[in-house]
């Protein structure tokens, strides 16, 4: 059985003496194993980062933008195997992996912008004779760790923005699907990033602990599940680090009683049940506002939900495919048992469902669940999987207080035909990205992604103009050159 190693220096380096079964989640059988790096490893990469940082951060950014432009065709060329590794160990359907590859793609094409994005502020004659300027530095070796669910977009939010303010990078994936991850970072190489700019370890706690603790690392960003992104922040700024630690969600769709119906039902569908719920920005949450809204939201999203189709990443007429781990179905399973002893009512139940000629997937289906109130530790808690709640609230407010009050506040939508609710709505409400007819409100690569409340710690989002400023630090130098001969007189007070 292959065991997938790091990238070290600009090689492979095999450090097995842990490892980690990676599974095919299609089909419930391990297809290989990643080794889960020794402090040792880390220690190594995070030294080749180091030592590749001068050179790299004295390279003209429009030379390390040029090696960006190469690696964003590298990516289309090799898409399509891209799309298979995603879908072989995170079990996305591979129409869903394209997407996912495309949106990462989309960094990659901002970072190539990076002359222009890191130019920098510029006064002429702030005193007599006296210019300034600021200028945007990179702060050196940067680490990047990421989850499981989009194997190749949230590594490709961190890197290229990172790499072409100047930085060096160390990145940790997820061991639950590290090989889309390690092959993209080797196209990067191909592309022409020098040795040590990008570095890659596998592995768990042991890999990530070296990297908050590590003096020589300068900033770290996250992205995972709030409990831990919530330990990575406190841990990185303890140590001095700038951090940034994106979390989980519980995303709310509000649908109006003015909200065109059909549309409403084929967008839902997608948003909750697409990547079978393992989406960050997922809507998990539906609040009809009147029952007469919640009863036609039930009885045509129990009609459409008849058409969805579960089944292996590999077949395209598959809506989507399974959860990641036979821990995690069985997790998912474990709230929409609950949510029924709690006294939901279970409209359409996934537990259970068969996929012929896969039974050993880790596969959950479509699960609608109505009446679900906000003390249910179905609504409290991140589900991760294709089950979509709903929540009846008596107005828009109510509905808005709901949101308001909830943990996290990552992603909201509200559907409704009148522009004055949306206006109050996408002002008002306490989360980060807001659609509005608009299901999964992700923003292009040229904004920034971040939520609100503890779907986000750290002051800026992730990429976008908040990443040119998060991997790159702000100097400012005042100048002048006086003429020959001129002295001046100590002065003993602000000159104003
Ligand atoms: P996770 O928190 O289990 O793992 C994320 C990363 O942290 C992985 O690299 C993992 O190896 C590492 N890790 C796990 N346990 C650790 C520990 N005890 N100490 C140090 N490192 C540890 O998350 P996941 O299950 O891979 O991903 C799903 C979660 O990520 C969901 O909660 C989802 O909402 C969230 N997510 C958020 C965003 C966002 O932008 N806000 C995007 C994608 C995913």
């Amino acid at each position: 059985m292959t065991i997938l190693g790091h990238l070290i220096n600009g090689a492979r380096v095999d450090d097995a003496a842990r490892t980690h079964d990676i599974f095919n989640p299609s089909t419930g059988e391990v297809g290989g194993q990643v080794s889960l790096a020794s402090q040792a490893t880390v220690e190594d990469a995070i030294a080749a980062a180091q030592a590749a940082f001068p050179a790299w951060r004295d390279t003209p950014p429009a030379k390390r933008a040029r090696t960006l432009y190469r690696f964003k065709a590298l990516l289309e060329q090799h898409a399509d195997e891209i799309c298979r590794l995603i879908g072989q160990e995170h079990g996305k359907i591979v129409h869903d992996a394209k997407g996912e590859l495309a949106r990462g793609i989309e960094n990659v094409e901002y970072a190539c912008g990076v002359p222009e994005l890191l130019k920098g502020e510029y006064s002429k004659n702030v005193g007599p004779n006296i210019d300034s300027w600021s200028e945007f530095q990179p702060l050196g070796v940067v680490a990047g760790i990421t989850p499981f669910n989009f194997p190749a977009m949230v590594p490709l939010w961190m890197y290229p923005m990172a790499i072409a303010t100047g930085n060096t990078f160390v990145l940790k994936p997820s061991e639950r699907d590290p090989t889309s991850t390690l092959y993209i970072a080797e196209l990067a190489l191909e592309a022409g990033l020098p040795a040590g700019v990008l570095n890659v370890v596998n592995g768990d706690k042991e890999a990530v602990d070296t990297l908050l603790d590590d003096a020589r690392v300068q900033a770290v960003s996250f992205v995972g599940s709030t409990p831990i992104a919530e330990t990575i922040y406190s841990r990185a700024s303890a140590n001095g680090k700038r951090c940034q630690a994106l979390g989980g969600a519980k995303n709310h769709a509000v649908v109006m009683p003015d909200a065109d119906m059909d549309n409403v039902v084929t967008s839902l569908t997608g948003a909750a049940f697409g990547s079978s719920g393992e989406r960050c920005m997922a809507l998990s949450v539906a609040v009809a506002v009147g029952d007469t809204a919640a009863d036609a939201l039930i009885a045509k999203m129990q009609a459409q939900m008849k058409t969805l189709r579960v089944g292996p990443f590999h077949d395209a007429e598959n809506d989507f495919g399974p959860v990641i781990t036979r821990a995690h179905q069985e997790k998912v399973c474990g709230y929409i048992d609950s949510a029924e002893q709690q006294g939901a009512e279970i409209v359409v139940d996934g537990r259970g469902v068969q996929v012929p000629g896969f039974e050993n997937g880790f596969y959950v289906g479509g699960t609608l669940i109505d009446r679900v109130t906000p003390e249910m530790t179905c609504y409290l808690e991140e589900i991760f999987g294709p089950v979509l709640l709903v929540v009846r609230a008596g107005s828009m407010e109510e509905a808005m207080r709901l949101i308001d009050d909830h943990e996290y506040g990552n992603g909201t939508c509200l559907y409704t035909r009148d522009g004055e609710a949306a206006r109050y709505f996408s002002d008002r409400i306490r989360v980060g990205m807001v659609g509005i007819n608009v299901p999964l409100p992700v923003p292009v690569s040229y904004h920034s992604f971040g939520g609100w409340k503890r779907s986000l710690f750290g002051d800026l989002a992730a990429y976008g103009p908040d990443a040119v400023r998060f991997y790159s630090r702000r100097k400012t130098v005042t100048q002048r050159w006086p003429s020959a001969g001129v002295r001046e007189g100590a002065q003993f007070a602000f000159p104003s």
